[in-house]
């Protein structure tokens, strides 16, 4: 019987945006995923710094940016271990909860694959699960061969397997920040409920 396939999508998601949902569910379709699982991270390990807003601003931001796709769910796994959230942990713990019958992904854009090798034990992660890459339509796919030593030929094409076309949306959680700092709107950058959240706590606003 095939295996039902679980996207996890982990981030920092300082705030969510259209991006991060478009993607998805671009993703999700395309790997014919019945559940996309977005994870706010407590701390990237690779961040270097940590979030602007609180995790729980974080939580209730994706909930409301996703609550009106029936494929999109939200776990504050990370959120309740210590920083920084390791990606392997993560995709064990999901592993544990859904069983043999599943096939984990594991969705990153195409902008990490450049520092892939830094990951928190990136060879085990990717024998363990699917780690997806998302490239933007009508961009280059991302050059893995960079990682062959590293990684070596067999973990490199398994990547380049889980290669996923994504629409190209040019939004980032930064430019959001620094608009808002600056007092510029957002409005098309974020779905309307997560936009009224931010006005009414007053996030991202230059103190
Ligand atoms: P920041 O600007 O704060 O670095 P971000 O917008 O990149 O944030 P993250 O929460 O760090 O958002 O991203 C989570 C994941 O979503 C990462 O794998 C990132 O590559 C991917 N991602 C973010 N924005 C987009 C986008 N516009 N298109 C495709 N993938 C994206």
């Amino acid at each position: 019987m095939a295996k039902r396939k679980i996207a996890l999508f982990g981030g920092t998601f300082d705030p969510i945006h259209l991006g991060h949902t478009r993607v998805a569910e671009a993703a999700a379709k395309q790997i014919d995923a019945e559940n996309v699982v977005f994870i706010p991270a407590k701390c990237s390990p690779l961040k270097g710094f940590s979030p602007n807003a609180t995790d729980d601003d974080r939580l209730r931001m994706i909930e409301l940016a996703t609550r009106g796709n029936e494929r999109f769910s939200v776990s504050d796994c990370e959120l309740h271990r210590p920083a920084p959230s390791y990606t392997l942990d993560t995709v064990k713990h999901f592993q544990r909860e859904c069983g043999d019958d599943a096939l984990i992904y594991w969705l990153i854009g195409a902008d990490s694959v450049d520092d892939l090798v830094l990951w928190h034990r990136i060879d085990e992660l990717i024998d363990v699960c699917r780690l997806a890459v998302m490239v933007r339509g009508g961009y280059a796919a991302p050059s893995f061969d960079r990682h062959l030593q590293v990684l070596g030929r067999n973990r490199v094409e398994k990547l380049r397997r889980n290669v996923i076309e994504t629409p190209s949306i040019d939004i980032s959680s930064t430019l959001i920040r620094r608009r808002l700092a600056a007092g510029e709107d957002v409005g098309d950058m974020l779905c309307p409920d997560v936009m009224d959240y931010i006005r009414k706590r007053g996030l991202y606003r230059r103190n």
